[in-house]
């Protein structure tokens, strides 16, 4: 299966805190989501990055406190929506996307593909669905960045087909079909958002990938074991289900070492999938 690359801005954030040993100086984190072309579904997204949406959602307060916090940029960036033209196909040709969290990074163009199926975790909604004002905030959700239809075009992730991973992807031992057929196994990375969701794939060449989402900020800190600072766990669900996530995370990168662990935030990945995909990623 064909998977790209895309960045759709950037947040600036103490370089200190996403990783342990970092410099306490703000460093631009890219916003990238990947398109995934099925040959039976056609394109399916992970996840959306920011749009012109964030902007809007983040006028007023108390949403405004968000941008505030984490300043973005999206000078010179596409939304998911323009990336999906340029890549050849059309926003209502995306007839899936798989949410990996709520946070607003992630889902600022769900609105922008009005054929769409979401794929998320029930819990992970029903965590956010009730939350406003500050109460959303602090749990960086921004409610109207969702369709307002949004439940009546979701599928849960726990009641895809779950599956037992072979062992090469220990200490992670069960996953999720998402599609039935094996091109898509969904893993639970929870501790930074409540159940958030992970994907193991592999790519047309062969190789196999893990996008984590934002179990990690970097691949540099589960490379080497340099977790967030104690700092950053203000913005996670759940310190110790977080800590317990990115262990796992370490143990699967030194086990196999093959396996490309991918994260949302991280620049190393970015420059990478530059080099491979062009200057159009
Ligand atoms: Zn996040």
């Amino acid at each position: 299966m064909k998977i790209t690359f895309h960045n759709t801005g950037y947040c600036k954030q103490l370089e200190a805190l996403a990783i342990s040993g970092g410099r306490w100086r703000q460093q631009a984190f890219p916003g990238i989501f990947a398109i995934m072309e099925h040959p039976v579904l056609g394109p399916v997204l992970f996840d959306t990055g920011y749009s012109p949406r964030f902007l809007e959602a983040t006028k007023r307060l108390p949403y405004a406190l968000y941008r505030w916090t984490t300043p973005v940029t999206l000078a010179g960036e596409r939304s998911a929506a323009e990336h999906v033209q340029a890549a050849g196909y059309s926003p209502r040709e995306v007839k899936h996307i798989i949410v990996s969290h709520f946070h607003a990074d992630h889902v600022c163009g769900l609105r922008d593909f009005p054929e769409a199926t979401f794929i998320c975790s029930q819990q992970a909604y029903e965590a956010v669905q009730p939350l406003n004002g500050f109460a959303a905030v602090k749990k960086a959700f921004l409610p109207e960045l969702l369709p307002p239809d949004f439940a009546k075009r979701t599928r849960w992730i726990e009641q895809s087909n779950q599956v037992e991973l072979p062992a090469k992807y220990a200490p992670f031992h069960s996953g999720y079909d998402l599609f039935n057929d094996g091109s898509v196994t969904a893993i639970r990375l929870s501790g930074h958002a409540a159940d958030q969701f992970g994907l193991l794939l592999q790519g047309d060449t062969g190789q196999e990938l893990l996008l984590g989402a934002d179990a990690s900020w970097s691949e540099a800190a589960v490379r080497d074991n340099r977790p967030p600072h104690a700092l950053a766990s203000i913005v996670f669900d759940n310190r110790a289900e977080f800590k317990e996530t990115f262990d796992r995370l370490v143990e699967l990168k030194r086990r196999n070492p093959e396996l490309q662990q991918i994260f949302t935030h991280c620049e190393e990945t970015w420059k990478r999938c530059i080099a491979w995909q062009g200057a159009g990623a």
